[in-house]
């Protein structure tokens, strides 16, 4: 499996060209979907691995808890048409909770 920061490192271009993140720089450390900050954001697939998905850069996304639960059964289309909607205020009330168990 690929390091976060090979991850970011492969999308941030990507995400900034599709309009999603204004900078290379924001990518870092945020989720990829609701572009919340996120210290250590999961490696979700794009591709499911069920639907023939694997391990390459080009199918890893880094996403918060939520928006990985959120995405878990979605897959190519259904996850772009997802991710593209996904907006920051549906991650906040969780990414509010975590914050609160990390003191
Ligand atoms: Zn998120």
């Amino acid at each position: 499996m690929p390091s976060a920061a090979a991850i970011v490192a492969h999308w941030a271009p990507s995400l900034v060209s599709m309009g999603h993140f204004a900078t290379e720089k924001d990518v870092n450390s945020h989720c990829f979907a609701c572009k919340n900050g996120c210290r250590a954001p999961d490696r979700a697939h794009i591709i499911s691995l069920g639907d023939g998905g694997g391990n390459e850069l080009e199918n890893l996304h880094l996403l918060c808890r939520p928006c990985h639960l959120a995405s878990e059964y979605m897959s190519t289309d259904r996850y772009w048409e997802w991710f593209g909607s996904r907006d920051a205020r549906e991650g906040a009330v969780i990414f509010t909770a975590d914050s609160l168990l990390d003191k």
